[in-house]
This record gives C-alpha cells, structure tokens and sequence, in this order.
C-alpha cells in the first residue's frame, strides 16, 4: 500500500496542536517546506496556530534529535522517524537528555527518504521509543544488507582507497554538523591546545579527521547515513563507519539506539570480549 503523506502531516499538525494547547510542550519541532529553497527544512512551532507549517515525507532527511540538545529544562515535542527514536535512545542512554522532558511523535512504517543509500541496509522500521504514534507499525522484517566496502581489500587496497576518498574532503564540517553522535561541546578539530589537526586542507590532516571521527562513532552510530547525504563532495565515510556498526553487532552483539536503559557499549566490559579492531 503507498504510504500517504498527506495524512501522515495532517497527523503530525492535529498531535503538534493538541499538545501545544494543552501546554504539554513548550515546543515542537518538526519539517516545514523552505521559503526560499523549496527543501524541506527544520521548524521549530511554538504557536499551536503554527502547528499547520508541519510537513513529512521521503525529504525530510535532517535528523532531528540533536536539537533536543538546546532545550533541556523544558519540555519538546519531537516529530521522529524510526532512526531518530533511535538517536533519542542514544541520548538517553547517554543521560544526555530527560524522558520526562521529551514527547517523541513516531512515525511507524518508514519507507526510506529520498537519495539515502543507508535506507537500504536499515532494519528497524518501527520507533523504538514513542509517546504518539502515526500509522501502523509494520510488522514483517526487512531484509537488509549492510554493505562492506572494505571486505575483499588488502591493508593497501584500503589505503589507497580512502586516500582517493578522503583526498577530496575540504573540511567544511558537514558531515559533523549532520551527524547526532557528534556533540561534543567542543570537537577536537576545533581545539588549539591541543591542536589535533591542522586548518589548513590537506590529505594528512584530512586522515586524521575522519579516523578520529570514526573512533567516536564507535558502539554510537547507528548508520542513519545523515553524514553523507549532508557532504557536498560526496565521500563514502560510511565504508568505515558502517564498519564499526558491524563490529558491534556481530562481535559484541551491540545495535546501539534500540533500548535507553542498554549501557552504551563503551560502558560494557566482558573478559571474554574479543579484540577485534574496526578495521580488521
Ligand atoms: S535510516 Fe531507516 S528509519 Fe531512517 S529514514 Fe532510512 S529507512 Fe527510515
Ligand atoms: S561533509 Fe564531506 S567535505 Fe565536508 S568535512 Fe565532511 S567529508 Fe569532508
Ligand atoms: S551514519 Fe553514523 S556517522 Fe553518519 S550521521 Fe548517522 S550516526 Fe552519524
């Protein structure tokens, strides 16, 4: 059955309504169509009469959670897709933000967004967390196949390959800014003591970006693909990114975003765990 988006927004405006009425919410935060650009573009309503801007369907890319991040200490309604109710878990788990502090709006059955290869290799089509549901969730898995990239290459072949990759990086952050997990209050490419990375462009310093980046992902991504849909020079981070997400899932049987009270897999230590490395 096509899903109909019409009714998915018309859902998204009675909720994101009723809960600013009823004062439940000092905000919701959702998609609206851009007046200048056409795309669909972050909103955040905080008028009830507003609540009719809100707008969802396969173009709605953003992920949302990370703005959760600036309104702690009130409360914020969320219009979320099933990945990010996973970023919220992350969050959570995180103690980065409150429950009682979020009304998540989930939107079940998500068909994939527009250009976003990661839908492919995405298996959790349900939100994970939700205080209000739009449609019915489905209920078959999905098949998916997480891509490996790196699998038939040598130690070499992988270098040369990201160096072609990571040679067209001109370090504008994107991916950075795009990316949930990245929310460190001062990223470690910003820091000049000390200083990690250079500021001018350059492959050493590109290297350095996206290893260190990847390291932080680790047991946190969760292969939304946000980070590549956002980069202007289309690089392919998700070969190492992708990576860590299945070394969590078949060595430490770790899907990071599925449960809020799970310890984060950095949290976690077994005597038994394997020393496998991202990249072996
Ligand atoms: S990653 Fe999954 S949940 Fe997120 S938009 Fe794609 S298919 Fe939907
Ligand atoms: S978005 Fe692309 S070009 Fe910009 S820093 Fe990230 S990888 Fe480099
Ligand atoms: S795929 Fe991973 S690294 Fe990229 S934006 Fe999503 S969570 Fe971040």
């Amino acid at each position: 059955m096509e899903t109909n988006y019409s009714e998915i927004s018309k859902k998204i405006q009675e909720i994101s309504r009723k809960l600013l009425e009823e004062g439940r919410v000092d905000r919701v935060i959702g998609f609206e169509r851009g007046e200048f650009t056409g795309e669909m573009t972050p909103v955040l309503v905080t008028d009830p009469e507003e609540a009719e801007n809100l707008l969802f369907n396969p173009e709605c890319e953003m992920m949302l959670a990370k703005y959760l991040l600036d309104y702690g200490g009130s409360t914020t309604g969320i219009v979320a897709k099933p990945c990010d109710t996973r970023a919220i878990t992350v969050y959570l788990a995180e103690e980065l933000i409150k429950r009682d502090e979020i009304v998540i709006i989930g939107i079940n059955d998500c068909q994939g967004l527009e250009e976003n290869e990661a839908c492919d290799e995405c298996g959790v089509r349900n939100p994970v967390v939700a205080d209000e549901e739009i449609g019915q969730p489905r209920q078959e898995p999905v098949e998916t196949d997480i891509k490996d990239d790196l699998k038939d290459m040598s130690l070499g072949e992988r270098f040369a390959y990201f160096q072609e990759e990571f040679s067209r990086c001109i370090r504008c952050y994107a991916c950075r800014e795009a990316c949930f997990v990245c929310s460190c209050e001062e990223c470690f490419v910003d820091s000049n003591q000390p200083q990690w990375v250079g500021f001018s462009v350059g492959l050493r310093d590109n290297f350095t970006f996206h290893l260190m980046r990847a390291m932080h992902m680790a047991g946190r991504c969760i292969n939304c693909g946000a980070c590549e849909l956002a980069c202007p020079e289309a690089i392919n981070m998700r070969a190492l990114t992708r990576n860590l997400y299945r070394v969590a899932q078949e060595v430490y049987e770790f899907e990071p975003g599925l449960d809020p009270e799970e310890k984060t897999l950095f949290a976690t230590y077994r005597l038994n765990d394997s020393e496998q490395g991202f990249l072996d």
